[in-house]
């Protein structure tokens, strides 16, 4: 309806076409379709998601949309172009692998650019925009929406990379954030779809605060959260790739962790149980956690399993539980 959004719509469209005919047909997206073959990805895969290669060009994209009647200005507005150093209009994105990003109606929306030759920074993204807002999308909803609903499941993955390669080994209930904390906005949408989420993040630290963090903004969202960890320091894409889609359904998904067992391992981090202070910390960090959960039978579970592991008396901690919830109201 808005000719300045329709225009911008069509720019996308016309890009993810070409960035994509580059990556599958030419010599100069040869770069780009190396470095996904060897990551494991069909054609098949590469075309579902019309995966793309940007040349290393300063102005091949802008003569582009030149020929096609896009006005330069319109379209560094909308993300597909930049200022070069010199004042002038030229390319945003420049030898790097393109990774359309659709909305929730499957519209390309924006683009994710991954450099193929170590350049910083590794991902190049679109900017905020008048069709992008990256706090409110979901990264392959479009795709999953059907499969979340049938699963009444949908996992949550740390990057584009993830969700495609879980997409081709079968998981197809499985999105993304682009490269920032889930929004209460976000949490807020997979609600209104699904309950039960597990976050499949990578297994660095990075990953992990990422994880706690997911956890709670959508525990806040009356989610039912359980939370992944892959082996071995890698991340879901790789883990995928070296031990295939069975393994990842048996040993990382089907092994998830509810909330609270994330919560008792996660904040473990940075005490010493050694050390009867830290020790007491601790367990104060882990009823308070407890004393949140709704459901009585969660709490009478978790305090048994507390009072076991450090050998207290399970009376106690349900006198510390009830105190706590009186405080709380
Ligand atoms: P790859 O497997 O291609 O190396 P990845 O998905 O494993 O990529 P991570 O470093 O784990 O990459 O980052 C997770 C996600 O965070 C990426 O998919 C991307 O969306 C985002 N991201 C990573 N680095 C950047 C960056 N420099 N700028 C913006 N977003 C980034
Ligand atoms: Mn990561
Ligand atoms: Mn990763
Ligand atoms: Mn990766």
């Amino acid at each position: 309806s808005n000719p300045e959004l329709q225009n911008l719509y069509e720019a996308h469209n016309w890009l993810t076409k070409l960035y994509h005919h580059l990556l599958r047909h030419t010599k100069e997206g040869k770069d780009g379709y190396e470095l996904l073959k060897e990551r494991g990805l069909t054609d098949e895969t590469i075309d579902e998601f019309q995966l793309g290669f940007a040349p290393n060009s300063k102005d091949f994209t802008k003569k582009f949309l030149e020929n096609k009647g896009f006005h330069p200005q319109s379209m560094v507005k909308g993300g597909l172009l930049s200022y070069n150093e010199n004042g002038q209009y030229g390319d945003r994105f420049r030898g790097r692998v393109i990774f359309p990003i659709r909305n929730h109606q499957g519209k390309t929306v924006a683009f994710a650019g991954r450099s193929v030759n170590g350049n910083d920074p590794k991902y190049l993204n679109s900017p905020e925009t008048d069709l992008f807002h990256k706090g409110k999308l979901l990264y392959n909803f479009d795709l999953a929406r059907a499969e979340i609903r049938k699963r009444g499941e949908v996992v949550l993955f740390e990057g584009q990379m993830d969700v495609i390669s879980a997409y081709q080994a079968g998981i197809k209930n499985g999105i993304a954030t682009l490269g920032t904390a889930i929004t209460d906005a976000q949490a807020k949408l997979i609600r209104r779809y699904v309950e039960r989420v597990i976050i499949c993040y990578d297994s660095d630290d990075a990953g992990i605060e990422a994880s706690y963090k997911a956890a709670n903004a959508l525990k806040q969202a009356g989610c039912e959260v359980r939370v992944a960890t892959v082996r071995d320091g890698k991340d879901p894409d790789e883990f995928i790739h070296q031990f295939g889609s069975e393994s990842f359904k048996q040993q990382v998904l089907d092994t998830s962790a509810t909330y609270m067992g994330f919560m008792i391992q996660y904040l473990k981090r940075g005490y010493n149980l050694q050390h009867e202070g830290d020790r007491i910390a601790y367990i104060e960090k882990v009823l308070d956690e407890i004393s949140k959960m709704d459901k009585p039978i969660e709490r009478d579970h978790y305090v048994r399993e507390v009072a076991a592991d450090h050998d207290l008396s399970v009376d106690v901690l349900e006198k510390e539980i009830i105190d706590r919830r009186k405080k709380q109201g």
